[in-house]
């Protein structure tokens, strides 16, 4: 292991058990087994093969349910950032219910790492044109950057014609908007996530280093379920369904080959670097 921590481009995980994000009754949640050590200590080997340090936006009650893992993350030297506490649409719970939710995800993480959580990711990408006030509660509760805002067109989220690239979206909060690719007048979502096992693994390559052309850091996202190819199976709308569990026997392959080709860090240690050598909010 070599003491460089920051990349050239950025690697998220959303730390979460495969069924916090498939819009399930959180009721129901205590029925299922529960799989995320499985799916983040494949990903904690692979990012140490690669000798590459990521971010990890921690949902609050998987926090609570796997504290020690969370302290194996932060231990093994990745940025821990929070993914809110109860995996709720930010656009729905409104201001106050969001500032609730962001608060009690930060109190759980306080109670596991010393370093102050500074990034935030909405679950299901939620800050939308239908939350602008979202921006005000994140600089209120001490973070400062958010990676929430996907420019793409989706079901459940996105701002087709927001920024592609980081932007200061209020003084003192930069948005790291998850990659795409401007293709016909379009921007196609190339982060990760499904995406990463809908498409050919090549045009995720070609794809995220096209932010290099515009001397931007690529980001890249991906949750532990994606490579446990074993979790269980729930009958789903085809629309959920196609989407959680397409191809994810792919997810491990591809995955040591992105990070081979890729020079990926954290980003705070990314965004960092970029503010030191160009001199402003990247
Ligand atoms: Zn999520």
């Amino acid at each position: 292991m070599t003491d460089t921590v920051s990349g050239v481009d950025i690697f998220t995980v959303d730390f979460e058990d495969w069924y916090h994000g498939i819009e399930l009754a959180p009721a129901d949640w205590s029925r299922f087994e529960s799989r995320i050590e499985v799916g983040t200590c494949r990903l904690l080997d692979l990012l140490h093969e690669a000798d590459t340090r990521a971010t990890f936006f921690i949902l609050g009650v998987a926090a609570e349910s796997s504290p020690d893992l969370v302290r194996e993350i932060a231990r093994r030297g990745h940025e821990i950032a929070t993914h809110g506490y109860a995996h709720e649409f930010v656009y729905q719970l409104g201001a106050e219910g969001f500032r609730a939710d962001l608060q009690r995800s930060l109190e759980v993480l306080a109670a596991l790492v010393s370093v102050p959580v500074v990034g935030h990711r909405a679950p299901y990408f939620s800050i939308t044109r239908e939350s602008p006030w979202a921006y005000d509660v994140l600089l209120e509760c001490g973070i400062r950057y958010d990676s929430s805002v996907f420019p793409v067109h989706n079901y459940r989220y996105g701002i087709p014609d927001a920024p592609r690239f980081v932007h200061e979206i209020r003084p003192g909060l930069l948005e790291l908007p998850p990659s795409t690719w401007r293709v016909a007048g379009r921007n196609v979502p190339v982060a990760g996530g499904a995406y990463f096992r809908l498409f050919p693994y090549t045009l995720t390559r070609l794809g995220l280093r096209r932010a290099h052309v515009e001397q931007q850091p690529a980001v890249f996202y991906v949750h532990p379920w994606e490579l446990d190819p074993d979790h269980p199976r729930l009958p789903l709308p085809r629309r959920v369904a196609l989407t959680h569990y397409h191809n994810l026997a792919a997810t491990q392959g591809r995955l040591r080959k992105l990070l081979a080709e890729f020079d990926f860090g954290p980003a705070n240690a990314v965004l960092a670097t970029n503010r030191a050598t160009s001199g402003k909010a990247v």
